[in-house]
């Protein structure tokens, strides 16, 4: 068994450690500024212009096919990828990115959706939470009824990422009652002129979701993604098109947070000495060290699964869910071994406290991660003995 990253990897991992060290992280003190002043952390502009820099290295489209002028690259790649971006607390993301449902579009919606997409001159939201259906997504009751050629649509979205700067939605909606998640959600592009409006939804971290909001939206047939009645099947692709990210991402975090912590054990003194010394606090280290550890292989497993081509919910579920408790444990040790400070919004730690929260709902809450898991072994489609069997 080799645990090694290949020349490949390693350079790839480099070149991103150091891009964050020198062109992300150096932003760090005017993000929170902007943040704590009600401002984007990360304006669009400076956003783009920072994808434009690591363009020029040829890092553009990291998972995007490369027949799309994308880099395509592996899942494992991309774990290692995001537990780099996750060391800072700034939200960038490569450019040249497009969600993995829009490469079913045809022919002309590519022209019109997907490759603006990519280029970065148009911005999609995924819309398939109501304020009635989260965990239990079938649930869905946005309609959307024919009328002609058309397609009317009626509901309401909530929580959805990106939907106040969109200027298109992949939505999904019931096309037939009877039928509902089984053949019976259609998913449309859906243009913000069209008609859809977005409220801004007030959250505990720095994210800022939307609700979207459907009265007699009309949309042309031709903006249907896929096929009638396949959307729910788009929905739980979309889902599952790396849920190992989300972990990898939460791993840079830890791992940042836990220096922090090592370097404050060191030189706060408490009672004669550095806090280091006490047991209490070396405990702390070592479970988030140990806790650490296990998070980065079950992250790169999970992508390791998805590179293989094997069926990797399980492998991914498992990854989401260690990955959104650990997480929270760690964040919250490091703050309580800042005391005061830790609290304060001088540190960065509060922030990271609020976002890391977030990974246990979104995307699957803890408790779904653990039915799936449960299930999969239940009904006999994974066991115990994992991978190797
Ligand atoms: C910041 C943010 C961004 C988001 N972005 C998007 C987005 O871009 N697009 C989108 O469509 N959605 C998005 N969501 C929605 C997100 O996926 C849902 O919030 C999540 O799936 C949970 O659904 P819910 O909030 O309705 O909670 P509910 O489903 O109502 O769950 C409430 C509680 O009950 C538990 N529960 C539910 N069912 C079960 C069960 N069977 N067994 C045990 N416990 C159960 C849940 O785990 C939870 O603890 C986002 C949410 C947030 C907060």
């Amino acid at each position: 068994m080799d645990f090694s990253l290949s020349d490949e990897e390693r350079e790839v991992r480099e070149w991103v450690r150091t891009f964050v060290r020198k062109e992300i992280m150096p932003l760090e003190p005017e993000v929170l500024r902007r943040e704590r002043a009600n401002q984007p952390g990360l304006p669009a502009d400076e956003l783009k212009a920072l994808q434009l820099k690591a363009k020029e290295s040829g890092f553009w489209g990291v998972q995007t096919p490369q027949e799309y002028g994308g880099m395509g690259l592996s899942a494992v790649m991309m774990a290692l990828i995001e537990a780099e971006l996750g060391r800072s607390f700034v939200q960038f993301r490569f450019g040249g990115y497009a969600d993995n449902i829009l490469f079913h579009a045809n022919d002309e919606q590519k022209q019109r959706y997907l490759l603006p997409t990519i280029a970065g001159d148009r911005k999609s939201c995924f819309a398939i939470t109501e304020p009635g259906a989260g965990s239990d997504a079938k649930a869905i009751r946005t309609s959307a009824r024919q009328d002609g050629t058309d397609w009317v649509i009626n509901g309401e979205k909530t929580f959805i990422t990106g939907g106040n700067e969109a200027d298109f939605t992949m939505v999904f909606a019931v096309t037939d009652k009877e039928k509902g998640a089984n053949g019976g959600v259609t998913c449309f592009l859906v243009d913000r002129d069209a008609g859809w409006r977005s409220e801004p939804i007030d959250t505990m971290g720095e994210w800022g979701p939307a609700a979207l909001v459907f009265e007699d939206v009309r949309v042309p047939q031709e903006n249907i993604l896929g096929e009638v009645g396949k959307g729910f099947e788009l929905a739980m692709q979309w889902i599952g098109r790396g849920r190992y990210a989300l972990p990898a991402r939460a791993l840079g975090a830890c791992e940042r947070l836990v220096g922090m912590a090592i370097e404050q054990a060191n030189t706060r003194v408490t009672f004669g000495q550095p806090i280091a010394e006490y047991q209490a606090i070396q405990w702390m280290i070592a479970d988030s060290a140990m806790e650490i550890e296990a998070l980065r292989w079950l992250v790169l497993h999970a992508a390791w699964v998805v590179d293989q081509g094997r069926d990797s919910r399980q492998a991914q579920s498992i990854a989401k869910l260690y990955g959104g408790v650990k997480a929270n444990e760690i964040v919250d040790r490091v703050l309580q071994i800042h005391g005061g400070m830790g609290y304060t919004r001088e540190l960065p730690i509060e922030r990271w406290y609020r976002e890391l929260r977030l990974l246990r709902i979104y995307e699957g809450t803890d408790e779904i991660q653990r039915r799936t898991i449960a299930r999969n072994l239940l009904k006999g489609h994974a066991t115990v003995s994992g991978t190797l069997g």
